[in-house]
């Protein structure tokens, strides 16, 4: 199965898409699992597994980290977020659709995150494309940085 990205998902989009992939995956569509997705989808920004799992449990949701893990995995895996290796000691994760497409740039000495847009990258990008007649499915652009 595809999922061609759009943008701006609104709740019921996002779990139309996430039920097509239980059942391409012919998993059961469970609260927990339902839970997690609509977690997902109100985390403005960046989050870990703790920070979801904190949120879940707040909420008096009993969802284990296993399947925290299991379904982020899952929507990683179509597209619907996207897993950041920053260097911190967990992966940082964050929903994708095309409206919230931007790199990062990481201080390496205080962790800071920065996101940014830049037009010049994005037309980079463009001609790479067209240079070797490819779609982009996917884009990770990060810089580590020092402050000067
Ligand atoms: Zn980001």
């Amino acid at each position: 199965m595809n999922i061609e990205l759009s943008e701006n998902y609104s709740f019921e989009e996002y779990r139309s898409l996430f039920y097509r992939i239980l059942d391409e995956k012919k998993l059961n569509k469970t609260s927990e699992r339902f839970h997690i997705l609509r977690a997902i989808y109100d985390t403005d920004g960046h989050f870990t597994v703790n920070t979801l799992y904190n949120k879940l449990k707040s909420k008096k949701y009993q969802v284990s980290k296993t399947t925290i893990y299991n379904t982020l995995s899952l929507l990683e895996s179509f597209y619907l977020i996207e897993k950041h290796n920053f260097g911190g000691s967990c992966a940082q994760y964050e929903k994708c659709d095309t409206s919230t497409s931007h790199d990062h740039i990481i201080i390496i000495d205080t962790d800071e995150i920065i996101e940014f847009k830049n037009e010049k990258l994005n037309l980079l990008i463009k001609e790479i494309e067209d240079t070797y007649k490819l779609k982009v499915a996917r884009r990770a652009f990060t810089l580590f940085c020092h402050k000067k």
